[in-house]
């Protein structure tokens, strides 16, 4: 007799059979429950929450350049996936830009020095008079050393405590998503980072002068995955650092 032929073996064919879709639905049902926990859990800690999202560069600016790639473009493009993300998490978000313009509004102001400066000023504006409880700040790095690659974020603490930690949140995902050995880098150098009072970080997300970062930096798929990366940084910081509360009333 044939071993699937025994009557043992048979019967727990047969009850296999029966329970499987049993199961099935039962862990489908539990699947969704555990989502729906998950999802509530999500918005309860980052609802409302405000957060500036700065593509950096745009417009006569194109940032670093390698043949016909251009910074600002990549820089755009994970920023708009980060919006996505962030605003379906039920963040409230603004972007200083939305397509390839830079941000002096001074048509006579040519000089470049001077423009890049009005530039900057602009997005510290649009980050302070929309309330922004964190700024984030997209760019793509360079050097002239070919081999350094990887995402990087960077802070300045003597700005805002929380800045570290909202960097090394980010750099630790990014890490997963790139591979890399680079760590959330505190400067003193970066006008946005200094005049922002709020937790603020650049999130270099690669570097366009090595040839294999700059391959993967044009892939939708790699700028979804970055920007996820990044979004998930910014939930776990929020989960982290609740929301300020208003100073209590006089009690009436
Ligand atoms: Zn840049």
């Amino acid at each position: 007799m044939r071993f699937w032929q025994r009557r043992g073996v048979r019967r727990w064919v047969v009850l296999g059979i029966i329970a499987a879709p049993i199961v099935a639905a039962a862990l489908v049902g539990y699947y969704r429950w555990w989502a729906g926990q998950v999802n509530q859990a999500l918005s309860r800690t980052v609802a409302g929450r405000r957060v500036l999202v700065d593509p950096g560069h745009g417009g006569i600016d194109p940032g670093v350049i390698r043949g016909d790639l251009l910074e600002k473009d990549i820089n755009l493009a994970i920023s708009l996936e980060l919006k996505k993300l962030l605003q379906e998490a039920g963040m409230t978000v603004l972007l200083t830009r939305e397509t390839d313009i830079d941000l002096c509004y001074s048509k006579e102001e040519e000089e470049t020095g001077r423009r890049k400066k009005l530039d900057l000023r602009s997005r510290v504006a649009l980050t302070e008079t929309f309330g922004a409880e964190i700024y984030l700040g997209i760019h793509t790095n360079a050097s002239t050393i070919a081999g350094c690659k990887g995402p990087q974020t960077f802070y300045r603490s003597a700005s805002n405590p929380d800045g570290g930690r909202l960097a090394a949140l980010i750099q630790e995902e990014l890490s997963k998503v790139s591979p890399t050995v680079r760590q959330a880098a505190d400067v003193n150098n970066q006008f946005m980072l200094k005049t922002l009072k709020i937790p603020a970080v650049t999130v270099e997300v690669g570097f366009l002068s090595n040839g294999q970062d700059a391959a993967k930096l044009v892939r939708p798929a790699v700028q979804r995955r970055l920007a996820w990366a990044i979004f998930t940084g910014t939930v776990r910081f929020f989960a982290e650092v609740p929301e300020e509360q208003p100073a209590p009333g006089n009690g009436r």
